[in-house]
């Protein structure tokens, strides 16, 4: 167990579900949980975590993450408030500041409204921004890293600005450690027509309707891609879909008919469900094509998940 922790500063709660607060759904609950409003609230609840011992997780849209049937040990974080808000920056109006919480989509619509191109990405990623860059988001050809200026990052040892290339950003992953948490960014983006953005977000929209389902419970894109050469170019969906994986269930976790990669919560499955399908799927694709798929993923907790591939 963890550190008997000093009295609970106002805010702290105890055995909050975090199940709900997954896009998944699945899991149990944080031993310690605070919402934090601003960065100074954030670095009160920092400081009291490190006094009691205590690991502290952080959750943002919860769209990456499975997290333990059996709880997290620890402190728990949401971000919400000022560390939500979105502002495109007054001094040069190329450049929008947002806290670590602002939802991917919300940055990019108003990106568009104020006529600035280079984030529409982020328009179908369900993600916040501190959880895009400490997994390195992308999609359609757009990169996180060519519009990011600097991330502020809290941690217990205080507060510090980092650029991109002090970030170890990699294919869906960062150099961030446990506990080192974006409190806010900021992008650089370049002047464009606010129709012809409005308009590359809308088709953006229309091919992730097409190609994924919608309205489910799922965390995206379960496995990441093999690297360039490994698999003959094919996508992780489609080695998966290969070894007969689309439908696949175990308990209430089903690889879904729409897009072999992602998985869905179809009836009450609990993380170790959805930790088994992987496995399974995982093991048709290596009999079938001899490639070791990676989860990309993310744990809270302590997910039985074989050594071998524990996300990194
Ligand atoms: C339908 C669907 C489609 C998706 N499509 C894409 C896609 O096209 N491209 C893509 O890259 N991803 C995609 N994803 C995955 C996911 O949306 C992204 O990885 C997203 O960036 C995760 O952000 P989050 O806020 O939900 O992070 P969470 O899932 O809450 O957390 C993920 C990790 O980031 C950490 N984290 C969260 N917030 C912070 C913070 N402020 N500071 C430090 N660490 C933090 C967490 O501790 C955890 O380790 C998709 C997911 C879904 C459900």
């Amino acid at each position: 167990m963890s550190a008997q922790p000093p009295e609970l500063p106002p805010g702290i709660e105890r055995q909050v579900p975090l199940a709900r607060l997954t896009t998944i759904r699945t899991g149990g609950p944080a031993e310690f949980f605070a919402r934090v409003r601003s960065v100074a609230e954030l670095e009160q609840v920092l400081v009291w975590a490190a006094r009691a011992g205590l690991e502290v997780g952080v959750i943002g849209s919860g769209s990456n993450l499975l997290v333990a049937d059996a709880g997290v040990r620890g402190l728990v974080l949401k971000m919400d408030g000022d560390l939500a808000e979105i502002t495109v920056d007054p001094e040069d109006g190329e450049r929008i500041i947002c806290g670590g919480a602002a939802r991917l989509p919300a940055v990019a619509a108003a990106a568009a409204r104020a006529g600035l191109a280079g984030l529409e990405f982020g328009v179908s990623i369900p993600g916040t921004v501190g959880g895009a860059v400490r997994m390195n988001a992308n999609a359609y050809g757009g990169a996180l890293a060519s519009v990011l200026d600097w991330v502020e990052v809290v941690s217990r040892e205080g507060r510090d600005r980092r650029t991109p290339d002090q970030l170890g950003f990699a294919y869906r992953r960062s150099n961030l450690l446990t506990g080192e948490v974006v409190a806010r960014a900021r992008f650089q983006l370049s002047r464009a027509d606010p129709e012809t953005v409005r308009e590359r977000l809308a088709q953006l929209r229309r091919q992730r309707r097409e190609a994924q389902p919608s309205g489910v419970r799922t965390f995206g894109s379960t496995f990441k891609n093999p690297a360039a050469g490994e698999a003959d170019g094919r996508t992780a969906g489609q080695l998966l879909e290969a070894a007969g994986c689309r439908g696949l269930r175990v308990g209430g976790a089903c690889f879904s008919a729409k897009h072999a990669n992602f998985i869905e919560n179809v009836a009450d499955a609990t993380t170790a469900d959805v930790v088994s399908l992987m496995t399974l799927g995982r093991r048709r694709v290596r009999e079938r094509f001899g490639i070791d798929l990676e989860p990309e993923v993310q744990v809270l907790g302590e997910v039985e998940l074989p050594s071998a591939w524990r996300p990194s």
